[in-house]
């Protein structure tokens, strides 16, 4: 028979695993990094011993992600409005265009710049 605080030792590793990972998941993808290897080594916590060693490991894994996640603050994109990292020039969520090309010297600009920072040309995409 299986012991009540093994099963209630579990729903709390459950529940830490699948929040983590939800959490992760999303400011991974908004950064455009591997979350799906994030998300595995959350959903690995349950079969840690333990809820202590559990707890452990999640603090492991944070700070792991932390110090290798691309740095840089997140910008909402113009077109859903979901948060992703300002160097992207594609939204990791609706795959489209987030920084406009300056058709003068091709270097690439804000979506909300309305004149060219590089050749201060005001001949810039659209999308
Ligand atoms: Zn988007
Ligand atoms: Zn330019």
């Amino acid at each position: 028979m299986i012991k009540l605080n093994t099963l209630v030792e579990f729903g709390i590793k459950l529940v830490l695993a699948a929040g983590s990972a939800f959490f992760l998941y999303r400011d991974a993808r908004a950064r455009d990094y591997s979350w799906l290897m994030w998300v595995i080594l959350c959903a690995l916590i349950i079969f840690t011993p333990g809820l202590i060693g559990a707890l452990f490991s999640l603090l492991l894994i944070f700070a792991i992600y932390y110090s290798t996640r691309p740095k840089g603050e997140l910008k909402p994109c113009p077109h859903c409005k979901k948060r992703v990292h300002h160097i992207l020039a594609f939204c990791p969520f609706c795959k489209r265009s987030v920084k406009r090309e300056c058709l003068r010297c091709h270097e690439t600009v804000d979506w909300d710049a309305v004149v060219c920072p590089h050749c201060r040309s005001t001949n810039l995409t659209d999308s």
